[in-house]
């Protein structure tokens, strides 16, 4: 059996995994915040957590270690028990998705928390890479 060219390359492209073919996809989701009194309220909190494909406890634990405030998450939004603007938030989103979504090899968002000889590591599943999951502290 011979192929030519295109036609193997036709093949390859036809067996690369779906998410390979589309690496622009993802977008960070941006927060929708209010300050209500001494509080910041996050709307879409739990959505944004599900995007990124992480638990929102652990989302929120981030925050309020970056915001130095306390914080709590209703199963859906997110108050903060302190006045930041919205920019700052998203800011912080975007700190998060960088350091615990997205590839630091690849830069796709197909990654997941697991481990790795004991280890707590971030993996992606489209290209193999990984790094060691930072502690929040
Ligand atoms: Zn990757």
């Amino acid at each position: 059996m011979e192929f030519k060219y295109e036609e193997l390359l036709d093949r390859a492209w036809k067996y690369l995994p779906e998410k390979l073919k589309n690496p622009s996809r993802f977008r960070i989701p941006e927060a929708i915040s209010f300050v209500e009194g001494n509080q910041t309220i996050i709307k879409n909190f739990n959505e944004i957590a599900n995007v990124f494909g992480r638990e929102p406890r652990h989302l929120l634990l981030f925050l309020i270690k970056e915001l130095a405030a306390p914080g709590n998450y209703d199963g859906k939004r997110a108050i903060i028990n302190r006045a930041v603007r919205r920019e700052v938030i998203n800011k912080k989103i975007e700190t998060y998705a960088k350091e615990y979504v997205l590839c630091h090899e690849c830069g796709r968002p197909d990654t997941r928390f697991t481990e790795l000889e004991g280890e707590k590591i971030v993996k992606c599943d489209a290209c193999g890479g990984w790094w060691p999951l930072r502690k929040i502290k």
